[in-house]
């Protein structure tokens, strides 16, 4: 057989040189007459950024024949299910933020994870591996979300968009270098082989695929051809005459239980797939330093806690090398890390599933709330003892006495593999910011699929989530208020989120950049870092994206901090000054970003993505 070789990764020199000397008032003035100084490659057809050169061509090439953003966007977001299946699919939900440059509307979509009607708060209690066992998987969003994002703002239909995804499950893909070393066949703990399917797939006869191999999924070409012919109904209910079975892998696949004691299988229902619908919902916005922001809120903590951080951050003059601060200095990192650890202390407890908790979004980002609680940031001092939430909703509701929170550590999140983000602008100037999971790599590692009458396996080709991981494992209690966990699980509730689909505009609205990341809880870290070096330490796009980032996911001062990235030579002596502070520092990849940008003033269009996954840049057209 003629192996094609993979393909190049295209990663573009792009640069976006904002406002080098900008920074707080001068920096929203200059915007607001002009908008940052864009330079580099330019396009006006288009741009899409994704973690996958595969994904990224599929939407190029809607884009190409008269798709719009959001055409494209869905396009990619199927073309990932086959070529990054470890991060998101069918099997999964995420968020899409729109911006419709005709109307200058930006909202969301949420097609996030549901929890079936027999969850309960204790679900996961005595479960071992919880997140990989059959009761971690939440009601899938995607495909509903999808199609109905396409009928109600594409320009193509369903099957049309889907058509680049089909192609590369039925026809193969050069596996990417990602692709074959995401599993890890030689690790007995490998999500990926969690069931005897799932480790064939990944890791056949064993042993890892080598990049460059054709892979094909001829089960999940054969799931899209089914959704592409009927509709998400194909999916989300058991049809039998129309060829539709679905629904019934998903109900059965996630009855998957480990040999282990006590372990789990979901209790999800064909009526709770059937009762599936995503959510618009308007984007919570806030600003820094003059740019207009607008990410995503509840279920998702990302747009609360991004801005809370960079609120709290504001009074500092990050920008300024001659104040000691500036890209990287310990004194910059040192503020960022107490800021992310206050805007964690008050994520933990307050930020869940709107429809369900009284999250009290207006408290959290009022700027007095807020400047009290960012007054006990201190350059050249480690915040502590390490924060508790606070309360902030005397802040929302006036007449209500604030209550303190009562002592317990606040739950941890780590970082996860199991999500994409990907960006795209279309020839029109509408945007799309897309996050995409299943919630682990693999997510519980098993497909959908069901055993046929004569025992075989009728496999549907996609990884089941583990999404309700995302929900507080135990039942817990509002540390402020005593009342039942906001995050704690309820039927029909979405888990809370980390992921953060994120536009940033000028002053007065024109839309610049939409951008996000992968990484659990750390995407918001990742945002936030992002909005630093464009905003504060005026670097452009391809550099802002390279750039060590920082991360801290919890009120503990323990500090990620990409180390290697890090100016040649000086990462030594800021972990060990960070050390010397109190922080317990740990290196480690931090995130995949990928940006699209235009320049508000002619319109012209520009991409980077991140080299720490396979981040690839088309532009239109293509040069
Ligand atoms: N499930 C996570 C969330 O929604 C995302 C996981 C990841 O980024 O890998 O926050």
């Amino acid at each position: 057989m003629n192996v094609p070789p993979a393909r190049k990764f295209v990663r573009p020199p792009l640069r976006l040189a904002t406002l080098a000397a900008c920074a707080g008032l001068a920096c929203a003035q200059a915007l607001a007459t002009g908008g940052p100084v864009v330079e580099g490659t330019a396009y006006r057809g288009g741009v899409v950024s994704v973690a996958n050169p595969h994904g990224a061509e599929a939407g190029a090439r809607i884009l190409e024949q008269g798709g719009n953003a959001i055409d494209a966007a869905v396009a990619i977001a199927y073309a990932l299910n086959v070529v990054e299946p470890q991060s998101a699919g069918v099997g999964g939900g995420g968020f899409m933020m729109f911006h419709l440059a005709q109307w200058g509307l930006t909202f969301t979509l949420d097609t996030r994870e549901k929890a079936p009607a027999g969850a309960a708060r204790d679900m996961f209690v005595g479960v071992p591996s919880a997140s990989l066992q059959g009761v971690a998987v939440g009601v899938p969003g995607m495909v509903r979300g999808t199609a109905m994002a396409v009928q109600l703002l594409g320009r193509k239909s369903l099957a049309q968009v889907m058509a680049p995804a089909i192609e590369l499950a039925d026809q193969g893909f050069a596996a990417t270098p990602r692709f074959v070393s995401s599993p890890g066949c030689t690790n007995p703990a490998s999500r990926a082989l969690n069931s005897p399917e799932s480790a064939a797939y990944f890791c056949p006869g064993g042993a890892a695929i080598a990049a460059g191999t054709v892979v094909t999924n001829k089960p999940l070409a054969e799931t899209f051809r089914l959704i592409a012919r009927h509709g998400p109904d194909c999916f989300y209910k058991h049809l039998p005459d129309k060829g539709c079975d679905i629904a019934l892998g998903i109900v059965e696949g996630q009855k998957f239980a480990r040999s282990q004691a006590g372990s789990k299988g979901g209790s999800m229902t064909l009526a709770d797939l059937e009762a599936y619908q995503p959510a618009f919902r308007l984007p919570i916005e806030g600003s820094y330093r003059g740019y207009k922001i607008k990410a995503m809120g509840p279920p998702s903590s990302g747009a609360l806690t991004v801005l809370q951080i960079l609120k709290m951050l504001e009074r500092f003059p990050l920008g300024d090398t001659h104040a000691g601060f500036g890209y990287g200095s310990v004194k910059t990192l040192n503020v960022m890390a107490d800021a992310m650890r206050l805007a964690f202390a008050d994520r933990a407890d307050w930020m869940a599933d709107a429809d369900f908790v009284p999250v009290p979004a207006k408290g959290l980002l009022d700027p007095t709330y807020l400047a009290v609680r960012g007054g006990a940031i201190v350059p050249g001092v480690m915040l502590a003892p390490n924060p508790l939430p606070g309360d902030p909703r005397p802040y929302q509701t006036a007449g209500l006495e604030p209550r303190q929170a009562a002592l317990r550590g606040a739950p941890t999140t780590g970082p996860e593999n199991g999500t994409t983000h990907f960006s795209v602008v279309d020839r029109w100037g509408n945007f799309v910011s897309y996050t995409n999971t299943i919630e682990s790599g693999y997510g519980i590692g098993v497909f959908a699929g069901y055993k046929r009458a004569d025992g075989t396996f009728h496999n549907h080709g996609f990884l089941l989530n583990n999404e309700l991981t995302d929900f507080n494992t135990a039942p817990s209690t509002n540390r402020v208020t005593a009342e039942v966990g906001y995050n704690d699980v309820q039927p029909g509730k979405r888990p809370r989120s980390s992921m953060s689909p994120t536009m940033l505009f000028t002053p007065d609205g024109k839309p610049v950049l939409a951008y996000g990341s992968p990484g659990g809880a750390t995407i918001i870290n990742s945002v936030v870092n992002i909005t630093i070096n464009l905003v504060d330490h005026g670097m452009q796009l391809q550099p802002a994206i390279d750039a060590a980032r920082i991360s801290v996911a919890s009120s503990a001062p323990s500090i990620t901090l990409e180390t290697a990235r890090l100016p040649a030579g000086t990462g030594p002596a800021t972990e060990a000054a960070l050390r010397a502070l109190g922080y317990t520092v740990g290196t480690g990849d931090v995130g995949s970003v990928q940006i699209v940008a235009v320049d508000p003033r002619d319109g012209k269009q520009y991409g980077a993505a991140d080299n720490r996954r396979e981040g690839t840049v088309i532009g239109l057209p293509r040069h």
